[in-house]
């Protein structure tokens, strides 16, 4: 096995709040990974610092053989490593193939091709993409007038047009319908069979981590609480009291 990303005692603070507290962890390449953890445990400061969205105040960060830490995220974007939101980013007013051909790594950072025509291969790679996330049908319907899941669905695809070694995503079933919770699973699976991409995924339905990655970390207060696969970090009484705790 090798490890595609590796936290190292990593510490970030905001005024006097220690968000995450020396978190060390690997994420093994190819691997569906969980991060879990009551609410303000530091799940998304943990993404914010992978993806170099602020500076951290401690420890070092790895994807692969080169060190993260201090790298800004169009970079380390570039460099295989995306993360997508808790909150979707998508532009309402255009149409999906429109969305996905600005979500391209070229047409990124420029607001001129918001207007432009694309590539032959663009168009078809987001085609294709639409069709991998079972948008197809809605190509030409404005992003904003899909579903929440479906634009969910769309995010995700988005990233794909990217090729990312990794993704990592912030509670992608959040206010997502039962059945489209399991399509989206089913994606997931199918984006690291097929592009074998590692995903690295903040959930908090228990039900669905649970059963989408092998191996889970919880936080707690900031720092890691425990690490295993999850049948033991259903039993481990650690986080079965942190849960209840902020329940
Ligand atoms: P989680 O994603 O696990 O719910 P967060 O990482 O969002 O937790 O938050 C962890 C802690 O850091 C919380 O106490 C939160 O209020 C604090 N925090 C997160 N981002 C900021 C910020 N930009 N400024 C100040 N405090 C923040
Ligand atoms: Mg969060």
């Amino acid at each position: 096995m090798t490890v595609i990303l590796r936290v190292e005692n990593v510490r970030k603070t905001f005024g006097g709040v220690v968000a995450n507290n020396d978190v060390s962890l690997d994420v093994q390449a190819g691997s569906i990974t969980g991060l879990i953890g009551p609410n303000g445990s530091g799940k998304t400061t943990l993404f914010n610092s992978i993806v170099g969205f602020h500076p951290i105040d401690g420890g070092e960060i790895w994807f692969g053989e080169k060190k993260l830490s201090h790298r800004l995220t169009p970079e380390i974007a570039r460099m295989g490593l995306l993360r997508t939101f808790q909150q979707t980013r998508i532009f309402g007013n255009m149409n999906c193939v429109r969305n996905m051909q600005i979500a391209t790594p070229h047409a990124n950072d420029s607001f001129r091709t918001m207007f432009s025509r694309f590539p032959k291969a663009v168009t078809e790679k987001a085609e294709h993409l639409l069709e991998f996330v079972g948008l197809y049908s809605k190509r030409n319907l404005l992003a904003g007038d899909l579903s929440f899941g479906q634009q969910k669905l769309l995010e995700f695809a988005m990233a794909l047009m990217n090729e990312p070694k990794m993704l990592l995503l912030d509670e992608p079933t959040a206010g997502i319908n039962p059945t489209l919770i399991n399509g989206l699973i089913d994606r997931l699976r199918r984006a690291r069979e097929e592009f074998g991409i590692t995903l690295f995924v903040i959930e908090h339905n228990m039900r669905v981590i649970m059963n989408l990655a092998e191996q889970i970390f919880c936080l707690a207060y900031g720092e890691l609480l425990a690490e295993g696969p999850p049948e033991q970090i259903q039993n481990n009484q650690r986080v079965i009291d942190a849960y209840l705790g902020a329940g």
